[in-house]
């Protein structure tokens, strides 16, 4: 058990899908060197597959009793959609090869056709037109009290930071048996082909340890994370979270009990077949309850009710809390409490912290990516090396 938990509260109803958190997080983390495939953080289109593909049914987690559920390793082809290059030498600069043919040059197209990637079903939702409907789900790692990566890791490789609860993994212990790719039931951890580790998020500690958000928090556009510690009762996650009891965790039934936590989206009402609106939301309480849990119509009607007060110009703390005025208000972190040393001893520096759970891989050429693609589609298939 952790001294402390940060935790993050996101807010459906006002994700635009507009994946500035993805960069963020790609950008800083995982854009080279056998990390092309990863995201950390994605943001997928529900209803849908999401990523990888149907990680909703891909097991892990634990059972009603407490053991570890078996897990199936995600296909790198079928379920990530393995990295591609585009034919930019072809298309952009058709005189390098001698004049076009009488069709010109080609589309800018894959050089491989894909079979999946992040954001696959982006905006198909469910549904018919005119009560089609759909959401964004922003998704990382949940930082779980009751890890099943950390429960399945032979090696003893993953840890919880005491301080904070952060869920990491030590580089020097992990040897690649994937077991925490099966066991994570969000699918979450990441094996790097070329380096053969696993690699997940790290919930941006070297920030959290400057005071400052994650990366993925600080650039949302949408304005939708608030970020902080649980046990803070004047910061916006224990208010949305234990307070105003609005924010829920997603699939607690997979036994992990994640520190992401989830505002359920409200929807607007179907219209009948005469096209006159009625009471019943497009997005059905029963897919929601499906993903956030049994709370979810409690949730919806309190959200309904304080937003009411805010249109009468009314007070309501929880409406002024969700529209996020200000980052100092969704952002409470504790620059103090990480200056303090525990023990006297000299604190590590973030590079050495870094590199102790993302090593420097050598930059590879365009032959050995696609060569790694091959190794990483072998890996894949659940063996243990
Ligand atoms: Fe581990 Fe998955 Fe929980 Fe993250 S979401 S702590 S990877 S079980
Ligand atoms: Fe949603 Fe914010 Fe990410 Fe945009 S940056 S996709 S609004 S979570």
């Amino acid at each position: 058990m952790s001294k402390r938990q940060l935790a993050m509260v996101m807010d459906l109803n006002k994700c635009i899908g507009c994946q500035t958190c993805t960069s963020a997080c790609k950008t800083q983390w995982t854009n080279r060197n056998g990390r092309d495939y990863m995201y950390w953080n994605n943001v997928e289109t529900h209803p849908g597959n999401g990523y990888p593909r149907k990680w909703q049914e891909s097991g892990g987690g634990f059972d009603a009793a407490g053991t570890l559920r078996p897990g199936r390793i995600p296909d790198l082809n079928q379920d990530y959609g393995a990295p591609f290059d585009m034919n930019y030498q072809e298309a952009l600069n058709p005189w390098a090869k001698g004049k076009p043919g009488a069709d010109g040059p080609p589309h800018l197209q894959p050089v491989q056709a894909p079979q999946h990637g992040p954001n696959w079903d982006e905006d198909q939702g469910a549904g018919e037109y005119p009560n089609s409907y759909y959401f964004y789900l922003p998704r990382l790692c949940n930082h779980c009290t009751n890890p099943a990566c950390v429960a399945a890791c032979p090696r003893k490789a993953i840890y919880k930071r005491e301080e904070d609860g952060i869920v990491l993994i030590d580089q020097e212990r992990c040897r690649g048996y994937q077991h925490c790719v099966a066991a994570c039931p969000y699918k979450k951890i990441y094996f790097n082909p070329l380096y053969k580790r696993s690699e997940k998020c790290i919930f941006c500690f070297p920030r959290i340890e400057q005071g400052l958000p994650p990366a993925c928090a600080q650039q949302c556009v949408g304005r939708i994370r608030f970020v902080g510690y649980l046990d803070d009762a004047e910061g916006p996650v224990h208010k949305l979270v234990e307070k105003w009891k609005v924010a829920l965790p997603l699939h607690a039934e997979f036994g992990t009990q994640p520190n992401v936590y989830y505002v359920p989206p409200l929807s607007p009402f179907k219209y009948d077949a005469q096209g006159r609106l009625t009471d019943e939301r497009r997005i059905p309480d029963a897919f929601l309850v499906n993903l956030f849990g049994p709370r979810v119509p409690e949730v919806l009607k309190t959200l309904e009710s304080e937003r009411e007060k805010k249109q009468r110009k009314q007070p309501s703390e929880l409406m002024d809390l969700l529209i996020a005025y200000r980052h100092e208000e969704m952002f409470k972190l504790d620059l103090a409490y990480y200056q303090k040393k525990a023990d006297g001893a000299p604190a590590k520096s973030a590079t050495d912290k870094l590199r102790h759970v993302i090593p420097i891989v050598p930059a590879e050429s365009l032959e050995e990516r696609l060569e790694n693609r091959e190794v990483a589609a072998g890996n894949h298939s659940g063996e243990t090396t």
